[in-house]
This record gives C-alpha cells, structure tokens and sequence, in this order.
C-alpha cells in the first residue's frame, strides 16, 4: 500500500479555495511566515477517495466481521445512536451564559442530569459523575475518590486488594492513585480465595476492588460476603462494572453493598469503541462518597432549569474537559431509553445465553479451565492443542484467514494459554455457528496439520509480525507490501 505522499503529483490539487477575502489587521512577523512549501500530498479527489476507502478495508470491524474479542465487548452498534449524537452537533459547551448567569443548554445539561439518574437506577447508586473517558479512567477517579474519602476521615490506609482475574487496569488505577497493591489468588472454581482474602484484610485495605463477572466471565457467589468482610474493616468496595452487559437488569450493585462502581458506555450502552470512537467510563458512588465526585456537577435548580455547580470544597476536583464526551452519552442516553428496562434485561439474558452456547459446543474440542456456567464471556484454554506445538496465537491467526476477528488470547494470564470468547448479544445464532465451525476445524488441523495453523493467515497483505515490535513502532501506513 503506497503512502498517500507517494502518490503525490506535484500541481495536482483536489480542491481550489477562494482567494482569501479576509482583510489583513496586522502584518505578521517575519520569523512567522513559512519560507517553503509545507510539503503536504499533492492529490486529486478520487485518489484521495480511493486512498482511505482502500485503507479502511484493511480493517477488521463489528460493521463487517464477527468479532468475539473476550472483555472488549464488540457488538454492533445501531446506526440510529449516531443520528441522536448528530441532534446535539451544534451545541458547544462554552456557549455565552446569559444574564443571569444561565446557560442556553439547558437541554444538553438536562440529558446529562438525566443520564446519571438512570445509570443509578441500573447500578443501584446514589450519584454519578459522566466525566471519565474511559473505563480505565472511572477507575482512577473511583479510586481518587476512595482516598478522598479516607483521608477526610483521617483513615490510615496503605493497600488495594484486588483478585489476580481481575482486569489489568485494576491493580494499576489503584497503583496510580497512591495505594501499594495486594494480589489475591483465584480458588480451584476460579473465584477469589476467600480464606486469603480474609488474611489479607486489615484496617490499612481502603478499599477491594472487584471487577464481576471476573475475566474469568464468572459471577462471583460470595461478593455480599467480601462487601461485608470488607466494611467491617472500613475499607470501601469498588465495583469495575465495565462489563455490566452481563447482569444488567439481575443485579444492582449498590443492593449487593458496593461503594463505588465505574461502566463503559462504550461497551454496555451501545457506544462505538476501538477506533471507532471515544469512550466514557460513568463514576458511580454512594451517598457518603456524592461530596468528593469530580466538579462541575450537573443540579437542578428549579422544576425546568438545570445549573452548573462547582463549589464543593471536598471535591476530587476536574478529572476531564467539560463533561466528559458528550457526544458518547448522548448515544447511550439513546440506546437505554430505547430499550427501557425490559430491552435491558434481554441484553444481559441474550449476552450470557450466547457465551454460554459457544462454550457448551466447543467444549468437546478445547480445554475449558472452569466448567460452570458462565456469564457474557467464556474462557477456554489451548493447553490440548500445545501438545501438537500449535499455540493459542496459531489459532487466532487461523481465524482471520476465515474471516473472523480472532478472539482475545493469552488474557487472563492465570490461564494457560487462555483464549477467551465475547460473542455480544447482538449476534445471530447462524454467525456463531459458523465461527464455532472454524474453531472445531482448527481443533482437528492441530491433530492432524499443524503446519496449516502455524503458517496462518494467508490471506492477509502480510503474515506473522513481529507482536512486539508491532506494538511498539506503530508505523502501519510505512508497511511495505
Ligand atoms: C475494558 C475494561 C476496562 C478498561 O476500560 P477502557 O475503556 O479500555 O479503559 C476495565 N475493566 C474491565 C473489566 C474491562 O473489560
């Protein structure tokens, strides 16, 4: 694929703009004004058309391939969330007040206002703050929060404990926010120990974080224990509800006796994600926790009016521009009215019935470290096909050449060669058959052609990168093929 710069005519133009109109206040400064050309691409229209369209089918996305990657929660989402974000284009958060200090958008702060209170009402909390961009980032603010919390109490707190399947962001959004951190390995039913648990909790824990269903994809049966055996040592308990998709509608964590819970808009509520758009990590807290949410806070000040407050001495403080991306709430503001609770609730049911299909029909065919029922995401391992020197990685790579986004692999790490599948809701029984096809194929190539998976994709404009230096040195458009 040339550089769009290699296709480059010199005197070739795309467009023609209109001689400047704008008369000239002041002369510029020498030193400002470029001396040669800036050298951009030199194309016509349609080379540039063909350019992106070309590049932008090299991709894999949910718009054109099934894409079962485990924790990422890739399902499709509908066009129509697009159109309601479109409505809200012409607003600007730093419009003039009016008068009296008002704001003319009174409707965007009303959507947001109102976007709290359902999210609360999903989790079973008090008060939500919008302004984290991405999961990772509810969770650092969570965290701040917790230690805001503490420390106005003059509590004397030293670690995060957290469970070794939980997700990775975990351990190191509490690392960042100050706390030293304790691992808690899984039991044989790959749910936290909970006699280590117990150990490991003293009054120095501010907080244990649990991110359930875990990437295990299992429910944890015991979290009203651990919220209990964590409050009696004041310790405060952090729900990573990224993957609420799993229980929406079942369970409200605040009933359970969580303290503080973070959601991806981009992964529950509809919101594109992964190069497809930002995202929106949504903070949720319990009353005791409303006085250290991020300012500005969003109140309403009358029976039609909403006001932008941020006077609260006990606030974390800002923790995004503005609040937050507008333009992803406003899709998920969408997408939860759309639905309404019943629409929901067969979300989570649709999610779990369709993880739990994939895993009971592969399960014949590859390794599965826990056998109980799991929730939106199953786990399976490629220890069996090892045996014939074929890796989970093989797999994935094999996947591709058949269309399939592979899913995720070598996460969680407490499974060996761990291949861990998120078919979504959104997805017909037909794809995930054929996808379960293509992976009791592979199942059988391990036994008796090894070489078919290990010199896997074919089909691709280049075959096996070098993983790291691919993740390092991102220069995709300097590929040379
Ligand atoms: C995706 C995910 C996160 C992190 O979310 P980002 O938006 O990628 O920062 C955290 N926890 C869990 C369980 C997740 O699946």
């Amino acid at each position: 694929m040339e550089l769009i710069f290699e296709k480059s005519v010199t005197g070739r133009r795309g467009v023609r703009l209109p001689a400047s109109d704008v008369p000239r206040a002041a002369a510029l400064p020498a030193n400002l004004l470029h001396s040669a050309p800036v050298g951009l691409p030199e194309v016509a229209e349609l080379d540039l058309v063909r350019h992106f369209t070309n590049l932008s089918r090299r991709n894999f996305s949910v718009d054109t391939n099934f894409y079962p990657l485990g924790s990422c929660t890739m399902k499709y989402n509908v066009k129509a969330l697009e159109n309601a974000a479109g409505l809200f284009a012409g607003v600007h958060p730093m419009l003039p007040l009016l008068p009296g200090g008002e704001t003319h958008a009174q409707g965007a702060l009303e959507m947001l206002f109102e976007l709290g209170g359902l999210l609360s009402e999903i989790t079973g909390m008090d008060e939500v703050t919008t302004q984290p961009l991405a999961g990772a980032h509810g969770e650092m603010t969570g965290v701040m929060i917790i230690a805001a919390y503490h420390r106005a109490r003059g509590n004397k707190k030293r670690y995060v404990v957290v469970p070794d399947s939980s997700h990775g962001t975990n351990p190191a959004s509490a690392a960042m926010a100050g706390y030293e951190i304790i691992t808690i390995p899984s039991d044989t039913s790959g749910d936290m120990d909970l006699e280590l648990f117990r150990q490991a909790m003293t009054d120095e824990v501010a907080a244990v974080m649990m991110t359930c269903p875990n990437t295990l994809g299992l429910f944890n049966p015991h979290i009203k224990e651990i919220c209990d055996i964590a409050h009696a040592h004041d310790a405060l308990c952090y729900y990573d509800g990224a993957n609420l998709n799993a229980i929406m509608g079942k369970v409200r964590p605040g009933d359970v006796g969580f303290d503080v819970i973070h959601l991806n808009l981009h992964k529950t509520f509809g919101t594109p994600h992964g190069g497809g758009g930002p995202g929106s990590g949504p903070v949720g807290v319990k009353e005791a926790l409303i006085p250290y949410l991020p300012v500005p806070r969003i109140v309403k000040t009358s029976e039609v009016d909403f006001g932008i407050e941020t006077d609260r001495p006990l606030s974390i403080g800002r923790t995004a521009n503005f609040f937050g991306n507008f333009g992803v709430m406003v899709k998920a503001y969408a997408y939860i009215t759309m639905l309404g609770r019943a629409g929901l609730i067969q979300v989570s049911e649709q999610a779990v019935l369709n993880a739990n299909y994939i895993m009971a029909r592969l399960k014949g065919y590859y390794d599965l470290p826990f056998e109980q029922t799991c929730m939106h995401e199953c786990v399976f391992s490629a220890s069996r096909q090892l045996k014939h020197g074929v890796h989970a990685i093989d797999i994935a790579k094999f996947l591709i050449d058949r269309g399939f986004h592979p899913p995720t692999v070598y996460f969680p790490l407490n499974v060996k060669e761990a291949i861990m599948i998120e078919p979504t809701e959104t997805e017909s029984k037909s794809t995930m058959d054929a996808f379960i096809d293509v992976m009791i194929e592979a199942a059988g190539q391990a036994g008796h052609n090894p070489q078919a998976l290990l010199d896997a994709p074919l089909t691709m404009p280049v075959s096996r990168l070098d993983e790291t230096k691919a993740a390092r040195e991102q220069h995709v458009c300097c590929v040379d093929y």
